[in-house]
């Protein structure tokens, strides 16, 4: 990307996803830093060795916090300058049909996939329009498009990402500022370790292109999506699920 190297904040940025996300921000020329809860040693361990040789920091952050929200922003301004680029790819699953589903399964889903959206476009969005430039991405999910099983939570949380992502696009475009969400389908990471290997080969039988996506494939969309030259994309939503549910 050419330029002044702009930063990039992404939550959920030590998992799966995110982690790959950081690497190829950061080897498409960006400074990136991973926002993510604290996690153990081993586990920052393991992260610092996979962003060996990028530009690519760490900073604690649970993004159903606000206020920590805040305070971690005002520390990444200190020490990178202003945020340019926003993923939103922090994501939990509490599964339950319904019948089951506990409020507490309900608000912390909603809390950490869709009301985290809210707080750090809510911190971020308005720099970034006083500036004249900012990508966002929200990383939805094919099951916010179709609905699952057991699920309720999750879809109506994925879903709601989208509506976001329509309604503040046209709110900051003329300024610079472009926002789009990105729906993985079945992708290879700690969330989707837990499925069942039985309903796993059957999701897989659904993929027309025959594999589980990876991490990479995600990732490689949202570098697509925040890039500089990418300025006319926005209030898009593109799917990354293998062919799994395709619609227009
Ligand atoms: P993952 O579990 O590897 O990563 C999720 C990350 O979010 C973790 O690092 C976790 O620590 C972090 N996180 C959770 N709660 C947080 C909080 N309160 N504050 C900050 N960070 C928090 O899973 P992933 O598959 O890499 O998921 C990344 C995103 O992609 C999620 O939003 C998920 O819903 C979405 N997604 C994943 C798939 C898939 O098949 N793996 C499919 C569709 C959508």
């Amino acid at each position: 990307m050419a330029g002044k190297r702009r930063v990039a904040l992404v939550t959920g940025g030590t998992g799966g996803i995110g982690r790959e996300t950081c690497r190829q921000l950061a080897a498409a020329g960006l400074r990136v830093v991973a926002a993510d809860l604290p996690g153990d040693d081993a586990r920052q361990q393991d992260f610092a060795l996979a962003m060996q040789g990028h530009d690519v920091s760490f900073v604690a952050m649970d993004v159903t916090d606000p206020a920590g929200c805040e305070r971690a922003i005002a520390a990444i301004s200190a020490s990178h300058g202003p945020v340019d680029v926003l993923v939103n790819g922090a994501g939990i699953t509490r599964d339950a049909v319904l019948r089951k589903m506990s409020r507490d399964q309900w608000d912390q889903v909603l809390s950490v996939n869709l009301d985290s959206v809210f707080t750090l476009c809510k911190l971020l969005a308005e720099g970034m329009c006083e500036r004249g430039y900012g990508r966002i991405v929200n990383i939805s999910s094919v099951n916010g498009q179709t609905g699952q099983f057991g699920q309720t939570n999750y879809a109506a949380a994925k879903a709601g990402m989208h509506g976001f992502t329509m309604a503040l696009a046209r709110e900051v475009a003329r300024k610079g500022v472009t926002v789009n969400s990105v729906s993985p389908g079945y992708i290879r990471t700690a969330m989707t370790a837990a499925i069942p290997e039985d309903v796993k080969q059957q999701v897989l039988a659904m993929v027309p292109t025959g594999r589980i996506g990876e991490a990479a494939d995600v990732a490689r969309a949202v570098v697509f999506l925040c890039h500089e030259d990418a300025g006319y994309l926005t209030g898009v939503n593109l799917p990354v699920n293998g062919g799994l549910f395709i619609s227009f």
